[in-house]
């Protein structure tokens, strides 16, 4: 039984943007409370558009296939497009994770919003997606599969 589909596979065998940036604009880092995963994401700006992004990951396959997709999705976009992709569409993009994994590719989605409110901080910009944002918070659509404390 293939748990994982050709997309996934080949971001993890072969994954993109793996390393670190020289001087990188932006890094975020994200460890999921579920399964131990840690990730770190760099990125590079220019004119308020990401040239270069960088991923870091110690974790399960499904976490560094997310990485992968998701550092290859951001480079080109505009640091606004990039607040807008949501670990839906890197899975979309991958085609699909299985159920239990899908943790994993929110790691990717909150760890590129913490390097990009890295950026925001240093370069004293305001980004209305980031309003409120507390990079070390949990979001509220996490698919846990442990149980939430009320
Ligand atoms: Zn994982």
């Amino acid at each position: 039984m293939a748990l994982y589909n050709d997309t996934v596979m080949e971001h993890f065998m072969n994954p993109q943007n793996v390393g670190e940036l020289e001087n990188p604009d932006g890094t975020g880092t994200y460890g999921s409370p579920v399964c131990g995963d840690m990730m770190q994401i760099q990125i590079k700006v220019e004119d308020e558009k990401i040239v270069d992004a960088k991923f870091k990951t110690f974790g399960c396959g499904s976490a560094i296939a997310s990485s992968s997709m998701a550092t290859s999705m951001i480079i080109g976009k505009t640091i606004e497009e990039a607040l807008e992709l949501t670990n839906k569409e890197i899975i979309k993009e991958l085609g699909g994770l299985p159920a239990v994994k899908v943790h994993c590719s929110v790691l990717a989605d909150k760890a590129i919003k913490n390097a990009i409110y890295d950026y925001a901080m240093k370069n004293g910009k305001v980004y209305a997606a980031l309003e409120g944002y507390d990079p070390n918070e949990d979001e509220d659509e996490h698919d846990h599969d442990v149980p939430e404390e009320e």
